[in-house]
């Protein structure tokens, strides 16, 4: 038996940890440092460095490492061992403040959108105290955030930790105003849900799509999908189950909250729900949280995808944001509280909330765009890629009596009658959820559900700490010299609900209707990457980035070159890929097969002009005929992509010609293809079938 609270946080190198081991003086300069931001000092810095030292050893490390969120992609770490030679051919283990507070990755090869020039190519990664540090694999690992060597920002953490002083400077303020007097600093918290598929390793190993690209390029529909629901209400299987387990206690180990297992809409597909914490250290649990859940994978002979559209025809995998704004005092901005009618304060965070939806509505599009999330905003099953909010019946009743001055009447608790005398009544939950909004309230908190299921969370999650951060400073420059704050107070929230309930809307995001709605309604639908990316550099969107500090304009035009750049290459392996599959496997398979029933049909006839061999021929006439029209589908498709390597001094035309002619033609190949798997032999396909992928575990 595992002894769980034991096992929980052993491998970090947290509070607790710190008091146990550091001087006194030592842990509280330290713990000014996490929560004030006071600088460290470095005589501080080498006493903490030499006892994480020994605590990482004591856990069989050998190494350490920064570990960083470069621009794109995972993870980056780079492990350097303890070591130091002593003099005479010996070594001590050793570890400095200096080492743990500053590192030199060779920066060179992380994507810097053309801000660096190759010669000055040298970053520096800085420890960020406020993430404990931890122990993996025989490597001591310490959060840090990336730059380079002139300060421009290369990472996704700094912008995010910079957002969360910018909402906590800003709510401070706004909250003091109020008679909050007491409230000294603001954490937005974070509790990601994370879904996932889980496909047997001998099927992956045999499919070069799902190895280069994550998700399957080819692949007819099996027989049975996900119509009859019965996944997610079906028992977790044993082999899962064991995964699941495996992979709770390698999290708890490292002090991630892993609580929610359970399995999801569509076969082999699953959830993972930490507890919520401080978004910082949300950020960085979530980023474990896939890594381990690939390793642990491994253990069990299974794969874990993380692609955001592993199989055409079936639900896709994103993540569930939920959002929300806690004082140092303990108490949830978000909560509406009894009376949320007479909460003036809860009621104007909601107002600065709606109103940085509803004018950023673009950047949180933005914030979710990828080559593997246009698979699903806008496809039915994950949100529309039209951005709106969903404030459920009560509040919206609320909201909408504030901009109507009419009387506020609340639904009220419903009180469900469960029949069954054992069990206590419940409340039903008034903001009953609407599954289809992309940006819900969920009782104290929002959740932005168009998050796919392989994203960083640290850019959602900068860009609405950021774009809520302006809302509310705009909201003190009104209010703070209000002779009667109370009335300005309720004027505001009356004004900015007003303005902008047109990003409301509880309705089905699902519908038909709902795009005509919103584009009456001056809603944005941007449907893909490069369509939206485009708005990245709007004016508006650069002064809310640089007024706020978050980054300059330059680094935000490196942003934007780095996803349409890595936009276009995701897209380009595919395509490669395709083509690969095509010419070396799918072609000769389906010729072979071809071959074999012509052979049938000539020993039939020679055998005897009685025999009929009429199924033989239709067969290859069909598959004769497909065969020629895939041929020059890969043909076509070959002729794209040396196409779109023109277009690489325009890194917008570039995405937009690979979304629109490069995407397009791999579509109908990938058509041409999937018909021809389903009337060729098994015996022949080169791949795996969804039947057996989807069903085989
Ligand atoms: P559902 O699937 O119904 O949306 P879950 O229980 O799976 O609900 O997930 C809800 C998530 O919201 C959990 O990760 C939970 O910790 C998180 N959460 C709850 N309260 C807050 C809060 N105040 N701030 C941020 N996240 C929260
Ligand atoms: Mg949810």
């Amino acid at each position: 038996m595992v002894k769980v609270p034991e096992l929980f946080g052993c491998m970090v190198f947290n509070d607790q940890t710190m008091q146990e081991r550091l001087p006194k003086a030592t842990y509280r300069a330290l713990k000014k440092t996490i929560q004030d931001g006071a600088p460290l000092d470095i005589s501080v810095a080498n006493v903490v460095a030499s006892a994480m030292k020994d605590w990482a050893i004591e856990k069989g490390c050998t190494h350490y490492t920064h570990w960083f969120q470069p621009m794109t992609g995972v993870t980056a770490e780079k492990h350097d061992s303890f070591i130091s030679p002593n003099g005479d051919g010996q070594i001590i283990m050793e570890f400095s403040g200096k080492e743990l507070i500053k590192g030199e990755p060779d920066a060179s090869s992380f994507p810097s959108g053309g801000i660096r020039a190759t010669f000055e190519a040298r970053g520096y990664t800085t420890w960020d105290p406020t993430s404990y540090a931890f122990a993996k694999d025989g490597t001591l690992y310490i959060p840090t955030a990336f730059c380079s060597y002139t300060g421009e920002v290369l990472d996704k953490k700094t912008p995010l930790l910079r957002s969360m002083e910018r909402i906590s400077t800003e709510a401070v303020k706004i909250l003091n105003l109020l008679g909050k007097t007491e409230v000294t600093r603001v954490t937005t918290t974070v509790g990601p849900e994370q879904e996932y598929f889980l496909i047997d390793k001998e099927m992956y190993d045999q499919r070069e799509d799902l190895i280069y690209t994550g998700r399957t390029l080819f692949g007819a529909k099996a027989p049975k999908g996900q119509e009859l629901d019965d996944h997610y209400f079906g028992a977790i299987k044993t082999r899962v189950a064991a995964y699941m387990r495996d992979l709770d206690e390698e999290l708890w180990k490292l002090g991630i909250l892993a609580k929610t297992k359970h399995n999801e809409v569509a076969p082999s597909q699953h959830e993972l729900a930490p507890i919520f914490t401080t978004t910082n250290i949300a950020t960085d649990h979530n980023e474990l949280t896939m890594e381990i859940m690939k390793k642990v994978a491994e253990k069990h002979n299974l794969v874990c995808l993380l692609h955001e559209k592993p199989f055409a025809g079936i639900n896709g995998s994103g993540k569930h944001n939920n959002w929300s704004i806690s004082t140092n005092t303990g108490e949830n901005l978000l909560d509406p509280g009894k009376e949320p009618e007479n909460n003036t304060q809860f009621l104007l965070f909601l107002a600065a909330i709606v109103k940085a939806v509803h004018e950023y509505q673009d950047l949180l599009r933005i914030t979710v765009a990828s080559a593997g999330n246009d698979h699903r905003l806008g496809a039915n099953e994950a949100p529309p890629a039209i951005i709106s909010m969903y404030l459920g019946d009560d509040l919206g009743a609320l909201v909408d009596s504030i901009i109507n001055d009419t009387e506020y009447v609340s639904k009220g608790k419903v009180k469900m009658q469960t029949g069954v005398d054992v069990l206590p009544d419940f409340k039903k939950d008034t903001s009953d959820r609407n599954r289809t909004s992309p940006f819900a309230f969920t009782g104290n908190k929002f959740e932005f559900r168009a998050l796919g299921s392989s994203l960083n969370i640290a850019c959602p999650n900068y860009m609405l700490n950021t774009m809520v951060a302006e809302e509310l400073s705009q909201f003190y420059d009104e209010l703070k010299d209000a002779s009667d704050i109370e009335a300005a107070v309720k004027a505001l929230i009356k004004k900015t609900l007003t303005e902008h309930q047109a990003i409301i809307f509880n309705g089905d995001n699902y519908a038909e209707e709902w795009v005509v709605e919103a584009e009456k309604r001056g809603l944005l639908n941007l449907k893909s990457l490069p369509e939206a990316i485009a708005h990245f550099i709007d004016k508006k969107n650069i002064d809310l980035f640089v007024k706020n500090k978050i980054c300059s304009e330059e680094e935000l035009q490196a942003r934007y070159e780095i996803e349409l750049e890595s936009y276009s290459k995701q897209i380009n392996i595919e395509a490669l890929t395709m083509i690969d599959m095509a010419k070396k496997n799918i072609l000769p398979a389906v010729s072979s097969y071809i071959r074999e029933l012509t052979d049938t049909a000539l020993a039939k006839k020679a055998l005897s002009a009685a025999i009929p061999t009429s199924v033989e021929e239709e067969i290859v006439t069909s598959l004769s005929n497909k065969l020629v029209c895939f041929s020059k589908k890969t043909s076509e498709l070959e002729e794209a992509v040396i196409k779109a390597a023109e277009f690489s001094n325009d890194n917008l035309a570039q995405a937009t010609f690979f979304r629109e002619t490069v995407f397009a033609i791999m579509q109908e190949l990938r058509a041409v293809g999937d018909s021809m798997e389903t009337e060729t032999s098994s015996e022949y396909w080169p791949y795996p079938s969804y039947g057996e992928m989807l069903f085989g575990v």
